[in-house]
């Protein structure tokens, strides 16, 4: 059943219990009052038939009064029998109606004149309660057989009397009927008679007032009684119904106003909304809104369901960018894996194939450098990549941390410039370097991370050029926040306008065919700009394709304290080209701690051919026990995961054991917290694995004639 018809139902049926307990409240509350009423009424009725019997008691007294003072009757009590056996005039006098006719002589003899029944008895004791009233006449109700009588007692004489009497029957009810206009009926009593006039509402339009005929002596001996129509109770009943009548069709016309003006503020609105949400539902449509006008709770429901539906909207909205995002996000990885895989299968395949090649004994000195020179360049580009990678996955998880510590910033930039002044050259690029101000000759920075910036750039630079140059100039902003300024510009390939944007977003790359023609993961922006944001800075890109590109970036830095300004000049590109690797001649005496065969044997060479006497140890135990033997070290290189005794517990305890030169740690482990720990562990510098033989022999170098390292 619809809401609606519920609250209809609801509301007329509250509506006729509160009619139906008003009109009871009625009826009890005013009911009796009519049925007191109704009482007085039959009261006064009752009087009414008992004064009409009154009055009939008078007129049979005034009758025998009347007779008594006949001559013939004071004769007959006189004891004259001639007056018998009738007197005279009594037909007349009696008249109809009378049942007893009765002379009492002087001599206290009693002669019926006229008799329905002969009660000697009754009549002796009437008698002497009439002398006992010193035979003053007395009238009432008296027994007759043991029938009731009207009777009266006259005086005659000195005590004789004469007595009337008429029979309480069906015709004296009769006469009294018509004498009170009410339907009298006189009957014999049985079982108690009543004091007073008891009402019996015999149905809904009559009741009786009853009442006891009493004799003179007050006894009751016959039960009369009145029948009365019920108006007063009928008129009551009547105004009853009418207040019912009323009171219904008043609250009937109240319940359909109601209802009618809830249909319209409520059901009404209810319905609007209803439908407008079974739009929503069927057709999805989250623009739809909910109209519900005015400034109640259901216009409140109604802006609630707006809210509700916007939220649904903004989450599917958020919902569906989320799942843009992981398709993007998958995209990419997609993408990713492709460029990985690319990336890495090219170096490989130029690893594994040359190497091949290299297996040929008859191959020419010439032919087999450059075979190497092969295998070696793709390598590199090997761990470049995963270095990227390494860094990227850093990056993304949050764990890339920033040190800062001082570092000569005139040695960075020359090693970073020369580290790629071959590729420069190779290509007949120009590399140059340029002080634009004076710079801080000590910065506290992360030097490994603005290393990193700068190689980026740098590569990159010399990668997309392959004609004109590369220059490098610097800039130092003092101040309070002041900061290191380097811009990288070339006269390269470019960038296309619209490819600038996405520059620095991971694994971009500006065209797909540059992957295949200068290789490259699209990782290196986005690393190097993160590092420049770590270091407080950024990196802004600027490029017009086919005229070259400028990458400019800055770091917050500090000057270390009393450092001095410098401006070198000797940092020109001519100098920097013109560096060769030196032919590295150093000497002295190394104990090598690595347990892995291979990597022992190459470092090993590396160390032989640059004249260094490489004393090896499988593992950490073994070190301490040589140096127990014989200390005489000039720098200990330890690879720090090793078994029986690894590299960290190994540095303290070849120290333990006496050994006072330096140690240089050996790690595939490169995070910077790596780093940390082996220093912490006692080791004076780090190198990260895969080994470089100018790396190895430039640290040597360092350690072994106790110079410092540029980062350290
Ligand atoms: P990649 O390893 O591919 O070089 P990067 O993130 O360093 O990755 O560079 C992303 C892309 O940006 C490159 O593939 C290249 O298309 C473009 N790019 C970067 N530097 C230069 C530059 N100096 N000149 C022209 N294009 C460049």
């Amino acid at each position: 059943m619809s809401l609606r018809r519920r609250l209809l139902l609801a509301f007329y049926s509250g509506a006729l219990l509160a009619v139906l307990i008003g009109v009871l409240a009625v009826y009890f509350i005013v009911m009796p009052s009519f049925f007191d009423m109704e009482d007085d009424a039959a009261r006064s009725e009752v009087t009414r038939v008992e004064m009409a019997f009154m009055q009939t008691l008078t007129m049979l007294h005034g009758r025998s009064r009347d007779w008594a003072e006949s001559q013939t009757v004071q004769a007959l009590v006189a004891g004259d029998d001639t007056a018998r056996p009738v007197p005279p005039g009594l037909e007349s006098l009696g008249g109809p109606g009378l049942d007893q006719v009765v002379v009492i002589d002087q001599h206290g003899e009693s002669h019926w004149l006229l008799a329905s029944t002969v009660d000697e008895v009754a009549l002796e004791t009437l008698y002497a309660d009439y002398q006992e009233r010193f035979c003053y006449p007395f009238w009432g109700v008296t027994l007759f057989g043991g029938q009731p009588y009207l009777f009266s007692m006259e005086q005659v004489g000195e005590c004789g009397a004469v007595l009337f009497a008429q029979r309480l029957d069906a015709t004296m009810a009769q006469e009294l009927s018509g004498i009170t206009g009410l339907p009298v009926q006189l009957s014999a009593s049985s079982g108690d008679l009543p004091r007073g006039v008891i009402v019996h509402r015999l149905d809904r339009g009559v009741l009786s007032g009853e009442f006891a005929v009493r004799d003179y002596n007050g006894a009751p001996v016959m039960r009369g009684s009145v029948l009365i129509d019920r108006g007063v109770y009928a008129r009551g009943l009547r105004s009853i119904v009418w207040i019912a009548v009323s009171l219904l069709l008043v609250a009937g016309s109240i319940v359909t106003l109601v209802h009618m003006y809830v249909g319209k503020t409520v059901f009404k609105r209810l319905e609007a909304l209803h439908g407008t949400v079974q739009r929503i539902a069927q057709g999805g449509n989250l623009d739809l809104h909910v109209r519900v006008p005015g400034n109640d709770e259901l216009s409140m429901l109604g802006a609630d369901f707006n809210r509700m539906v916007d939220s649904i909207k903004d989450t599917q909205r958020s919902f569906a960018e989320a799942s843009e995002r992981a398709d993007a996000a998958n995209r990419a990885k997609s993408l990713f894996l492709a460029n990985m895989s690319h990336e890495i299968r090219t170096p490989m395949t130029a690893i594994i194939g040359y190497s091949e090649l290299l297996e040929n004994p008859n191959l020419a000195t010439e032919e087999r450098q450059r075979y190497l020179s092969v295998v070696q360049q793709n390598g590199d580009a090997l761990m470049a990549l995963i270095s990227d990678v390494l860094d990227l996955s850093r990056i993304e998880a949050g764990q890339l941390r920033v040190e800062r510590q001082p570092c000569q910033l005139p040695v960075l930039m020359k090693e970073v410039l020369y580290s790629h002044s071959l590729k420069a050259s190779e290509k007949g690029i120009d590399l140059t370097l340029e002080y634009l101000t004076p710079v801080p000759a000590t910065l506290i920075t992360d030097p490994f991370r603005l290393k990193q910036i700068l190689s980026n750039l740098i590569g990159n630079a010399i990668k997309f050029t392959d004609e004109g140059s590369v220059s490098v100039k610097l800039r130092w902003e003092e101040g309070l926040q002041s900061a290191l300024h380097v811009d990288v510009r070339d006269t390269g390939i470019g960038v296309a306008e619209h490819a600038l944007p996405r520059l620095f977003e991971p694994f971009s790359q500006v065209d797909d065919s540059h992957t295949r023609r200068y290789g490259g993961s699209g990782l290196g922006l986005a690393i190097a700009r993160q590092l420049a944001r770590s270091l407080n800075g950024d990196i802004i890109a600027d490029s017009v394709a086919g005229h070259g590109s400028s990458f400019r970036f800055y770091i917050q830095a500090m000057a270390a304290e009393n450092s001095p300004r410098v401006m070198p000049r000797d940092a020109l590109a001519t100098e920097v080209r013109s560096q060769q690797v030196p032919a590295v001649q150093l000497g002295g005496r190394v104990l090598l701690v690595e347990d892995n065969e291979v990597n022992r044997l190459l470092v090993q060479r590396i160390l032989n051919r640059a004249g260094i006497e490489v004393v090896e140890a499988e593992h950490g135990q073994q070190a301490v026990d040589i140096i127990l033997k014989d200390n005489r070290f000039d720098l200990v290189i330890m690879d720090m995961q090793m078994p029986v005794m690894d590299g960290y517990v190994a540095a303290g305890a070849i120290r333990d054991a006496g050994y006072q030169g330096a140690v240089l740690a050996l790690t595939a482990n490169v995070m910077s917290d790596d780093r940390r720990r082996c220093l912490d562990a006692g080791c004076d510098d780090f190198l990260g694995k895969p080994v470089r033989a100018n790396k190895l022999l430039a640290a040597c170098s360092r350690l072994i004639s106790g110079q410092a390292s540029s980062t350290v």
